[in-house]
């Protein structure tokens, strides 16, 4: 019997028409679409309006193109990394994101984006690029990338604002991902590209939760006073306990980071973990609950993706594309 996964794509719809503020809203799905299944998570997107799709990989961009069709706009944020990409792109009617000189001399024909970078230094071409860039007509896109979206009062955003406008004061233009959204119609340009928020995911406190993770459980045990649980003994029963052994692990995802801080759900009764997370076993205090149910719950509507992330010291990001490959994955809300 495995974990499943509920992945609630009316949820999904819901988020991406939220954020549907700009002139045009696209939908960013690398990664898997955030480890939440490109298919059906494309599908769903394309179907509530989104046109424009961005991956960051030029083989995720050929497996889109497979699932959409020919009518949607794929971009790829790394570009054209390799001549020998060139025929993916063409074959499959991708836009690359050029990133630098060599990317766009190296590019042979056929709509494409720019990418600037305005201070993030991680991706794109800088101001003292530009002159040198070769005639390849009109970009399809301009865009660029904001580094501290997640904090709307971080200085970093207005001046990345300034430079954007300062390099791509014309076009079709695109600097925002879910928390330039967010920032208003000042950062919104011509298309807007989240990602996390329509995920379920911060920095949109607002977003309806997507997944839900349930563990089945495989075994209940008394503990007493005095007793250790799992790897290193780091766990002590300090009363008379009850500890469930449930199915998913560090392999699963639920990562080692997670233990001793993390909690699981019997409907509404937490149940902190106890002691260390394993490969394929997380033990849970389940002392305070009554009965223990089939399954305890380790994603759901008390601990969200962010809620996970904090007891783990990571991201909702993180959480969400750890997400592994051996749960029963279950969509609704089609
Ligand atoms: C991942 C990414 C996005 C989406 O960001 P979110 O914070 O998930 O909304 C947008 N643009 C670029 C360039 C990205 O790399």
């Amino acid at each position: 019997m495995q974990a499943e996964l509920t992945i609630d794509l009316g949820a999904i719809r819901a988020n991406w028409r939220a954020l549907d503020r700009a002139p045009e809203t696209g939908a960013v799905v690398k990664a898997d679409a955030y480890g939440l299944g490109l298919a059906p998570v494309a599908r769903a997107l394309a179907e509530e309006g989104a046109r424009s799709f961005f991956v960051a990989q030029v083989e995720e961009g050929v497996a889109l193109r497979g699932i959409l069709g020919q009518r949607p706009e794929i971009y790829v944020f790394s570009g054209l990394m390799a001549q020998a990409d060139m025929p993916l792109f063409q074959e499959a009617a991708l836009i690359p994101c050029l990133n630098s000189i060599e990317q766009a001399r190296a590019w042979a024909g056929g709509p494409f984006a720019l990418q600037y970078d305005t201070g993030m230094n991680r991706l794109g071409l800088e101001a003292a690029d530009l002159a040198a860039l070769p005639d390849l007509g009109e970009p399809r896109l301009v865009m660029s990338h904001l580094a501290c979206a997640d904090e709307s009062g971080h200085p970093m955003n207005a001046a990345q604002l300034a430079a954007f406008c300062e390099m791509a004061p014309v076009g079709r233009r695109s600097l925002s991902a879910t928390g330039g959204v967010l920032m208003g119609p000042d950062y919104a340009f011509d298309l807007t590209r989240p990602g996390i928020g329509l995920y379920g995911g911060m920095p949109f406190a607002q977003a309806r939760p997507v997944v839900r993770l349930s563990l089945p459980v495989i075994q209940v045990r008394d503990v007493a006073p005095g007793e250790v649980v799992g790897y290193g003994g780091t766990w002590t029963a300090e009363r008379p306990s009850r500890i469930a052994t449930v199915s998913a692990g560090y392999a699963d995802g639920l990562i080692r980071a997670m233990g001793g801080r993390a909690r699981l759900w019997a409907g509404d009764q937490p149940c902190p973990l106890a002691g260390r997370v394993s490969m394929d076993l997380l033990t849970v205090d389940v002392t305070d609950i009554g009965e223990v149910p089939t399954h305890l719950d380790i994603l759901g509507p008390h601990q969200g993706i962010d809620a996970l992330a904090e007891a783990a010291g990571t991201i909702g990001y993180e959480i969400l594309t750890s997400l592994g490959h051996r749960y029963d994955r279950k969509y609704t809300g089609k």
